[in-house]
């Protein structure tokens, strides 16, 4: 699809960010550019129109999930709800812990936001070590709701992240 190449070009990569050894790859120039953003929200769409079963809810991952999944979740006609670090969220929450490479990290979701048997595709803006996915779907599994699908717009092949996530992994750009 000439639109992946289009994406691909003006995806910037940093090396050593945020750390020695860590090749960076920045989506927001693609934000930043409207027929390229355009492009790419369209490519996500027409990969969640064509799952095979209808999706109830969108749910995007802090922060860069926040950045795609609501414009994706309104293209459908769906709501869209986040998953935020813990402390973030009001109300009733529902909770998982997840190690990170140095120290945990958690993450929450309002008890009501999803509710059981709700089909699902969980977004964010890249996979790496999947960790951070791998967490999503435990925490979908808590609030019983039926993971049809992982969506990133990035993965990074190299590091394996997918063998982690539970269920169906998609990616519209592989490095
Ligand atoms: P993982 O848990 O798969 O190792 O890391 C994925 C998470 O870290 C995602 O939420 C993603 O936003 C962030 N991340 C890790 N590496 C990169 C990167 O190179 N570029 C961007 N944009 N995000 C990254």
């Amino acid at each position: 699809d000439k639109r992946i190449e289009d994406i691909k070009k003006i995806i910037r990569d940093y090396q050593d960010f945020p750390k020695p050894g860590v090749l960076f790859r920045d989506v927001f120039p693609v934000v930043k550019d409207p027929s390229c953003f355009k492009k790419l929200t369209d490519l996500l769409v027409e990969h969640i129109n064509s799952l095979p079963e209808k999706v109830d809810v969108i749910v995007g991952l802090e922060s860069r999930g926040f950045i795609f999944g609501p414009i994706i979740a309104q293209a459908l006609n769906i709501g869209f709800v986040p998953v935020r670090k813990a402390g973030k969220l009001p109300g009733e929450l529902i909770q998982v812990e997840y190690s990170l490479e140095y120290g945990k990290d958690k993450f929450e979701i309002q008890k009501d936001a999803v509710t059981e048997g709700q089909k699902v595709v969980v977004v964010d803006d890249l996979l790496a070590t999947g960790g951070t996915m791998k967490a999503a779907c435990q925490l979908m599994d808590k609030v019983k709701a039926k993971v049809l699908d992982c969506l990133v717009v990035i993965e990074l092949t190299d590091l394996n992240g997918r063998q982690k996530v539970p269920y169906q992994m998609s990616s519209l750009i592989k490095y």
